[in-house]
């Protein structure tokens, strides 16, 4: 027997590489994805954290090959070592059948209004196993709708998706994912727009899932509060682009890049003593027409010149698995947000120091 393609020479299940997404707009080109890349291995779960418009969604459509067609896309994303990008809607169809199950915000994107859930939680095991008999698949469904939550499964599995919280579609979603038995599922958002006490609820209903499937999760979120307790590495996203990945403790404890000691001084944090939220100011910049330098410059309490002219690479930073794109990552060993981001005129012996080579005055904050 030759040597299959199937996971050949990695442990990889997912693998983006150099990915890129342009769309053609009447104003020009929005550059959506610059570059962007991360590998999943069997059973990991990586965490993909950025604010709104940092390309998280465009990135997680593009793997799933639901782009809208005028979308330009070019790189690499590979499924079990097989190259997804190029394949025809009727493959790609199977891959997302039982391949990659994909988990929307919203969950009436996946649930179909004039089935009863039980109904669409069979089908989808009867598409799996042809010869399963009716009354076996209602047992299954009802046993996966306990298994993420659901009280009262028995009674449940009758209902319509209109007759369900968010909060409880959202879960009949996981179970239908769980039903799939996928080897990646893809959650975008899945929390959001429920209340905090539901969302820990589904975090939970999606770990559950993990562990009935052995599927490895990408789980994407503007929270990096959400990342914490549920993924075992996390990537952040910004103007397109990956500019910083590690362990949950690389990211959380040492990080390298000013935007994520950002997103972690304005998460709300119980360790923290004062409870003061340290926003980061401006907004992520438009990816029509993106100036050169590094994206993140214009909000950058760190920027010098060479910020401006050239955008930093990914590239190891302390050990060779977490990987920061700043060309000043060395100078942030032990900064912390507040040390950053904090209210003009904060006394700051990081900031004094960057104000002795900075460009000018030009950052964001106001002299005091
Ligand atoms: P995120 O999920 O991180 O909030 P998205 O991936 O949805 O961000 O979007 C990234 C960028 O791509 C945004 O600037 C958005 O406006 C743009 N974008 C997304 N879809 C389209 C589209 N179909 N046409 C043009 N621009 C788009
Ligand atoms: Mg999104």
């Amino acid at each position: 027997m030759t040597v299959t393609a199937k996971g050949e020479g990695s442990g990889a299940v997912l693998e983006v590489e150099d990915l890129n997404v342009e769309f053609p707009t009447e104003d020009g080109i929005v550059r959506a994805v610059r570059g962007a890349g991360y590998r999943l291995e069997r059973g990991e779960s990586l965490g993909i954290v950025g604010e709104s418009g940092s390309g998280k969604s465009v990135t997680a459509l593009a793997v799933m090959g639901l782009l809208p067609a005028t979308a330009r896309v070019r790189g690499s994303v590979r499924f079990d070592g097989g190259e997804l990008l190029g394949l025809s809607d009727a493959r790609l169809s199977e891959v997302r059948g039982s391949g990659i199950a994909m988990i929307f915000q919203d969950p009436m994107t996946s649930l179909n209004p004039v089935y009863t859930v039980g109904y669409q939680i069979a089908e989808t095991l009867r598409r799996h196993h042809p010869g399963l008999k009716a009354r076996a698949a209602r047992d299954r469904a009802v046993d996966l709708l306990g298994r993420v939550g659901i009280p009262g499964p028995e009674r449940r599995v009758d209902t319509y998706p209109h007759e369900l919280s968010g909060g409880m579609r959202q879960r009949v979603v996981i179970a239908i994912a769980m039903a799939n038995d996928p080897e990646v599922i893809i959650a975008d958002e899945p929390t959001t727009a429920l209340d905090v006490t539901v969302q820990a609820q589904i975090l939970d209903a999606l770990e559950a899932a993990r562990a009935e499937t052995g599927a490895a999760l990408v789980l994407i979120t503007h929270d990096l509060g959400v990342v914490a307790g549920h993924t075992d590495r996390v990537a952040v996203m910004y103007a397109g682009r990956i500019v910083e990945t590690g362990s949950v403790g690389d990211i959380f404890y040492t990080p390298r890049m000013p935007y994520t000691l950002g997103l972690l001084g304005s998460m709300p944090r119980l360790d923290r003593e004062e409870e003061r939220l340290i926003p980061i100011s401006g907004s992520p910049p438009s990816l029509l027409n993106l100036p050169p330098g590094c994206p993140f410059a214009p909000r950058c309490p760190l920027r010098r010149e060479v910020c401006d002219r050239v955008e930093p690479p990914l590239r190891p930073s302390d050990h060779a698995h977490h990987l920061s794109a700043c060309h000043f990552a060395g100078e942030l060993v032990d900064a912390r947000a507040e040390d950053l981001f904090a209210v003009a005129g904060a006394d700051s012996e990081l900031l004094a120091r960057f104000a002795d080579t900075a460009p000018g005055s030009d950052t964001e904050e106001d002299s005091a």
